[in-house]
């Protein structure tokens, strides 16, 4: 892979390859535009860039640890695991990367209302989270089915000040979610900046999201060049939207011998509407402003998808992955609901870490990949957060009882 294609892409209408764009209504293109021209300034502005790195180390907790997984390597008896710390970060997930800089770039650009969707409500809470720190109102979509599964969250966004819409339509998860976002955002556009969650969406929100995810790349490869004098052989992580993945895979790309393994969401199997692998079933299509892979019937209806994991359960993936799954620079792959529940007791019982339940898939994978490796070999997996969200679900999934 030459270093051009990389750099190169998105090109200027946000397109990676044949995937990407920006496919929405005509009164979304404008503050579309202006969003794009804004945040090419902001990232350019040395100003901006100090004031992001600034509340990133002093608000946020950065840079985050790359742990070096003992017992989880021994158990396994293969390569040498590192986890990037992404759990340790304030509120509990890399989302917080990205809502900081999206927080920044509307307060440049002079709004007063902050509007998101979220799914497992970890995007909410870092959203909601901002949005009280700098004094903007702010109101968060969430599927009803998402907010009954991650009660916690929607009563943490209401503690810091949001507003949370439960949505009952469809299949009341983050599709519908979104779809709501929209909305609000066509009728309230002058106010208002719309924090999209993932590396997903119109253009400019995937090349900006990454750009802001990508510091967890940066740092792991700062961290491990110091720790191991050489690079990894191999990075994992979970593919929902695709941001933690990007994050951690971009500064990376150009490394020819860095593999590189994104997991999704295989939930109850392979089959029609019970998972959300999309590289596993998904087909061209355009979905929510972008064109990707996306899970769809003959007729182009959108599948419905299922995971144990909120945050992964979504039926289209970022279009950068979509192109990098093409050029075969990327692997992707899926870990389903039983094997991440696995790989989420492990990791809580080895090495006292409880992660989300997104990132238990990533896990999953080292479990089967690690053995496979020399004891030489360095795999990074990435720990995107953890899994407070996710403990009363997965008691009750792997049967723990309240003593008596
Ligand atoms: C939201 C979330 C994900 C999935 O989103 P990506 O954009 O694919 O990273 C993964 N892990 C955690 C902990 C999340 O909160």
């Amino acid at each position: 892979m030459s270093k051009v294609v990389a750099e190169n892409l998105p090109d200027a209408q946000g397109h990676f390859g044949q995937y990407g764009g920006r496919y929405v209504p005509e009164t979304l293109m404008h503050p579309l535009q202006e969003l794009e021209a804004e945040y090419f300034r902001a990232q350019h502005d040395a100003a901006f860039q100090e004031e992001l790195s600034y509340y990133l180390k002093e608000f946020c907790g950065r840079p985050t640890p790359l742990y070096f997984a003992e017992r989880l390597t021994r158990e396994l008896g293969g390569a040498k695991i590192y986890l990037e710390r992404e759990d340790l970060l304030h509120t509990g997930a890399h989302k917080i990367n990205n809502a900081m800089g999206q927080i920044l770039l509307a307060k440049r650009m002079g709004k007063t209302r902050i509007i998101a969707e979220t799914g497992a409500g970890q995007h909410g809470v870092a959203t909601a989270t901002v949005a009280a720190m700098f004094g903007f109102k702010c109101v968060i979509y969430m599927g009803a089915v998402d907010c009954q599964r991650q009660e916690l969250n929607v009563y943490r966004m209401k503690m810091l000040g949001s507003e949370v819409v439960p949505v009952h339509a469809g299949q009341k998860t983050l599709k519908e979610a979104v779809n709501e976002a929209m909305r609000d955002w066509v009728t309230n556009i002058r106010s208002t900046h719309y924090i999209l969650g993932t590396a997903y969406g119109a253009h400019p929100y995937p090349v900006m999201v990454r750009n802001f995810q990508r510091i967890m790349g940066d740092e792991a490869r700062a961290q491990i060049l110091e720790k191991e004098s050489r690079l990894p052989d191999m990075l994992l992580a979970c593919v929902g939207g695709g941001s933690n993945a990007i994050g951690l895979f971009y500064p990376f790309l150009d490394d020819a011998g860095v593999k590189m393994v994104g997991v999704e969401a295989g939930g109850l199997g392979i089959k029609p509407e019970q998972h959300a692998a999309r590289f596993h079933g998904g087909s061209l299509g355009v979905l929510q402003g972008t064109r990707s892979y996306i899970l769809q019937d003959d007729f182009g209806q959108i599948q419905s998808t299922h995971s144990v994991s909120a945050g992964l359960d979504y039926a289209a993936v970022g279009p950068e992955h979509a192109w990098l799954h093409d050029q075969k620079r990327v692997e992707y792959t899926y870990a389903t609901d039983d094997k991440a529940l696995e790989a989420f007791t492990k990791l809580a019982r080895l090495e006292g870490i409880i992660p989300a339940l997104e990132s238990a898939h990533a896990v999953a994978e080292c479990i089967v990949r690690a053995p496979q490796m020399s004891k030489d070999a360095l795999i990074i997996v990435n720990l995107s957060g953890r899994g407070d969200k996710d403990v009363a679900q997965a008691a009750d999934k792997i049967g723990l009882q309240m003593p008596k």
